[in-house]
């Protein structure tokens, strides 16, 4: 089992599920969804609109259409708004229902975004920490997953997550 972190545009990365940073609506909109959208084609907001919407924290599924990857996880990160509204909470649910989702979906590997961190405004370093504990808490009782990637858009994320995943207890 890995966990690992790499820049790269996650459109591109052959895994079995790539998880996009949706909105609750799940009809698409900018920064990785948008991305995601465009590359997987008008099918995959067919698809989505077929899901009625999603509650932050939650997680459904598609085909990944056009895409490398064989399915879209989507799941709406939570608004940051200082902190105290359950913003650490829901964001730990995006990671861990889109985790259990992926091994209910036969997937071995699967491809995060950094959640939240772009129009949603959560504190980077937060969230990667919320994104390692979580993901790192879920792998430890016993999931199915040969590969789990965090994939940053910028080297001061990719920065975050190789310190984060090189502290004790990876
Ligand atoms: P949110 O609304 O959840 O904040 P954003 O899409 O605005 O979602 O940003 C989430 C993260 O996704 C940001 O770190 C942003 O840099 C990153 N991102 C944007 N496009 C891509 C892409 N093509 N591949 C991977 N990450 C991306």
């Amino acid at each position: 089992m890995s966990l690992e972190a790499l820049r790269a545009d996650i459109t591109t990365l052959f895994v079995d599920a790539i998880v996009n940073a949706a909105n609750t609506t799940l009809l698409g909109g900018g920064g990785v969804d948008g991305a995601i959208h465009r590359a997987a084609g008008p099918a995959l907001l067919a698809a989505c609109r077929a899901l009625g919407g999603a509650m932050t924290g939650e997680a459904k599924i598609t085909p990944g259409f056009r895409l490398p990857a064989r399915f879209v996880i989507h799941t709406p990160g939570p608004v940051w708004r200082g902190g105290a509204h359950g913003e650490a909470d829901l964001l730990a649910a995006c990671y861990r229902n889109s985790l259990a989702l992926a091994v209910k979906s036969g997937c071995r590997t699967v491809a995060f975004p950094c959640i939240s961190t772009g129009v949603y405004g959560y504190p980077p370093e937060a969230a990667a920490r919320v994104a390692a504990r979580e993901t790192r808490a879920f792998l430890k009782s016993g999931a199915t997953l040969e590969r789990v990637i965090f994939c940053c858009f910028s080297d001061e994320d990719l920065a975050l997550y190789d310190a984060l995943l090189a502290e004790p207890g990876a």
